[in-house]
């Protein structure tokens, strides 16, 4: 951010921003907040955003640093996450060796 103007024309497509460009977080991604809700969660999964470039942050210097100081815990969930989910993809790929890649030819299907 440089003054009062967020630098996030490369994020548009990525995430939600409010009309000046502000990125939205939380209860205000409307309909594509993802769940588990966060406040400081953005519209894409797993992707947060602290401090001024938030839409309806405080903008001052002691809210930014707390808001990144609070974030960090919502993002070592996010990746105990990612790491569980990971290890159950692993070991039901170990369990069903013959998961087939291409789907099922239609003899298969009707028997
Ligand atoms: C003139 C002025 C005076 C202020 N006075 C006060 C005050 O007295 N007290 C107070 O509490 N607050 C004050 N503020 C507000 C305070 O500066 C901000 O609230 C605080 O700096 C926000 O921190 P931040 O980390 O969210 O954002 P920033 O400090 O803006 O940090 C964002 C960083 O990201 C970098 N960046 C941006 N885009 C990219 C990119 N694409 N790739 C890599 N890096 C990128 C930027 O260069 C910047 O270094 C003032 C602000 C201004 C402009």
């Amino acid at each position: 951010m440089i003054g009062a103007d967020p630098c996030t024309g490369w994020l548009k497509e990525a995430v939600r921003l409010d009309d000046r460009g502000f990125v939205l977080t939380g209860e205000d991604c409307g309909a594509d907040a993802p769940t588990p809700y966060n406040v400081f969660q953005t519209s894409l999964a797993g992707v947060f955003a602290v401090g001024d470039v938030r839409s309806g942050s405080v903008k001052r210097v002691a809210s930014a640093v707390g808001e990144g100081s609070v974030v960090v815990q919502a993002v070592h969930a996010r990746l105990a996450s990612l790491r569980r989910l990971s290890r159950v993809a692993t070991s039901v790929g170990a369990r069903l060796p013959s998961v087939q890649r291409a789907p099922p030819d239609a003899h298969q299907i009707r028997s």
